[in-house]
């Protein structure tokens, strides 16, 4: 049976960025399976006017070769974008051009494969063996490769109890697009968190307040609506030399620092912040009052539903001060977690090296520790990185340089060249 150098689980942007580095430039046998029936990156949240927060350089292959036929310009290209993308003037790319990028780019790679769900991998001392469900085809295959790379990203975070009532109801972010065209036909809406989520969708609805009738509340737990640093020497700890320096900390320090740099990583686009403000100040002229809700220190605990609303238990916790409010829609934009498939823990949970019990040990190369020393087949994750490799662990900036690290290993050789010390700050000795 064929033995792959490299199966890749889950194909999203950084898997994604791996199918095609290894595609173009190496002779690495690779092969990549996701679940979902087609590509789609974040779809229910490709809200019209949003862009990428990151540049276009971001894309999946620029920063290990710029010269690659799957550069987000070559997509313009392709697609007759090229002048409109150059008088757009912009480095920040929308959304739903990012989600269109990448989809051309799955589509082109002939190694690329969807409604395929990785129920397993057995480890078998000189290589896996990775379980795939083809579920269209109802078909369970068996794949063996050298090394796997879990890619399987994020999922939702929802902090409350959400079973007694109806998804229609109360739903994550995630699902917004899917959602909105019902959410405002009620009364009362509520958004939940303060991240650029929480942010985007408040905006998107405050815009259509004016058209629908409805009144709008946004609380967080946080203790303000606050801005995300994108101060340009502070962004230079999202490069592979910041990566390079935090990797290398006691895990104490680097828990440590991820609290320090949290304004790099948590908050809102100041873009997004000036927007909302301005339309409530152009909404509110001669004193006009709003029906609008904004409250920060507010923790939502329990959410009911009596009759036709849903009552919300919540407390503003500064005060330590209990109320509750009714609503019809309930959006929680309550961030994510590590995606990390049951079959992981029962199948490596006791050979792999651990620093904690959710945050799994990871090497300057994004692979796993393994107890037995001699373990030469690697296990690679590209998920659950923020307290291995620092801030940029989910930043699209950074996913280039991991894929470069990983590639160079496994063949043995710089195939592409890591790009270090170009950058202004230096961060240690
Ligand atoms: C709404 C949103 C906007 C973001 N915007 C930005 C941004 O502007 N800039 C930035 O730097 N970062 C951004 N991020 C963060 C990050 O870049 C993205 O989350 C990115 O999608 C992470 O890529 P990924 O490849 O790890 O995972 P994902 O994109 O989550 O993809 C994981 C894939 O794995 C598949 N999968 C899971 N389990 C299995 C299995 N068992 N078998 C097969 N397939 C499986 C899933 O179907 C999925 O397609 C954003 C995140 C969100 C949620």
């Amino acid at each position: 049976m064929k033995i792959y150098d490299l199966i890749g689980i889950g194909i999203g942007p950084y898997n994604l960025g791996l199918a095609a580095l290894t595609t173009e430039r190496s002779e690495l046998e690779t092969i990549f399976f996701d679940q979902n029936g087609q590509f789609a990156w974040h779809p229910g949240m490709l809200i019209e006017g949003t862009d990428l927060q990151v540049s276009f350089l971001a894309d999946l292959v620029t920063f290990a070769n710029p010269a690659s036929k799957y550069t987000f310009l070559n997509y313009l290209h392709h697609h007759d974008r090229l002048y409109p993308f150059f008088l757009f003037h912009k480095f920040e790319m929308p959304r739903t051009e990012y989600a269109a990028y990448l989809k051309w780019v799955a589509d082109e790679l002939p190694n690329c494969h969807f409604q395929s769900t990785v129920q397993d991998v057995i480890d078998h001392g000189d290589h896996y063996e990775v379980v795939v469900n083809h579920w269209k085809e109802q078909e369970v295959t068996s794949y063996l490769t050298k090394h796997v790379v879990l890619g399987t990203g994020s999922t939702p975070l929802i902090p409350i109890d959400t079973e007694n009532v109806d998804s229609e109801d109360v739903y994550h972010s995630s699902q917004y697009l899917y959602h909105k065209d019902h959410t405002i036909q009620h009364k009362h809406i509520t958004v939940v968190g303060s991240g650029q989520s929480a942010a985007e969708i408040f905006y998107d609805l405050l815009k259509l307040q004016d058209r629908y009738d409805f009144e709008l509340a946004w609380y967080t737990r946080s203790p303000g609506f606050l801005e995300l640093d994108s101060s340009k020497l502070g962004q230079e700890t999202f490069t592979p030399d910041y990566v390079n320096y935090f990797q290398q900390l006691s895990f104490p320090e680097r828990l440590d620092s991820l609290d320090h740099l949290g304004h790099l990583r948590n908050g809102i686009d100041g873009s997004t912040l000036h927007h909302i403000f301005d339309l409530l100040y152009h909404r509110s002229v001669g004193g006009k009052s709003l029906p609008v809700t904004i409250q920060p220190l507010t923790e939502i605990q329990k959410v009911t539903k009596l009759g036709k609303q849903l009552t919300v238990e919540a407390e503003q916790w500064q005060q330590g001060k209990d109320f509750q409010f009714q609503t019809d829609q309930l959006i929680l934009a309550t961030g994510y977690k590590p995606n990390i498939p049951d079959w992981f823990y029962s199948r490596f949970g006791q050979k792999i090296e651990w620093e904690d019990d959710k945050r799994y040990k990871v090497d300057q190369n994004f692979k796993l520790v393994f107890k037995d020393k001699q373990h030469d087949h690697h296990f690679y994750t590209l998920t659950n990185l923020e307290h291995s490799h620092g801030t940029g662990a989910t930043n699209l900036g950074l996913a280039v340089d991991r894929n470069i690290r990983i590639i160079n290993e496994t063949t043995g050789k710089t195939v592409y060249e890591q790009k270090l010390g170009t950058i202004f700050t230096s961060f240690g000795l």
